[in-house]
């Protein structure tokens, strides 16, 4: 996708401080990190938004959280506690329109997802 940022660092046209990439997956430092990790594992293949999974995108969603958990464990903060989340479209607060599962870890977490 021509004019998709996160396609750009999945192209390697725009840096990432990237944590983990395999075939199918790549993760990365969110620039706006709100936690001691935050990280961002994204498809290679460009999704716009969960809306838009196919049942062949089975398998590319687990392969999301088990890169998330591997990351966190690797980091040791998988005892804790963590978190993975999927913003779709507005009322989320979706703004970046290539799926990415945020992984958060390292501080205690707020529920429910509301502002106060
Ligand atoms: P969302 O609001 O769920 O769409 O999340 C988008 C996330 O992408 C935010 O947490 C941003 O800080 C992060 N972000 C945007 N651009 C970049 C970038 N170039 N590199 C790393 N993270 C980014
Ligand atoms: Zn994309």
């Amino acid at each position: 996708m021509a004019d998709c940022i996160f396609c750009k660092i999945v192209a390697k046209q725009i840096p990432a401080r990237v944590v983990h990439e395999d075939a199918d997956v790549i993760a990365f430092e969110d620039l706006n990190p709100q936690a001691p990790t935050h990280v961002l594992v994204i498809p290679r293949k460009h999704i716009p938004t969960l809306n838009d999974l196919a049942p062949e995108d089975d398998a590319l969603v687990g392969k999301l959280f088990r890169a998330g958990a591997a990351i966190v464990k690797a980091r040791g903060q998988d005892g804790r506690g963590w978190r993975a989340v999927i913003n779709t479209n507005a009322d989320a607060g979706q703004t970046v329109f290539h799926i990415h599962l945020h992984v958060v870890a390292g501080r205690a977490m707020g529920w429910p997802p509301f502002p106060a």
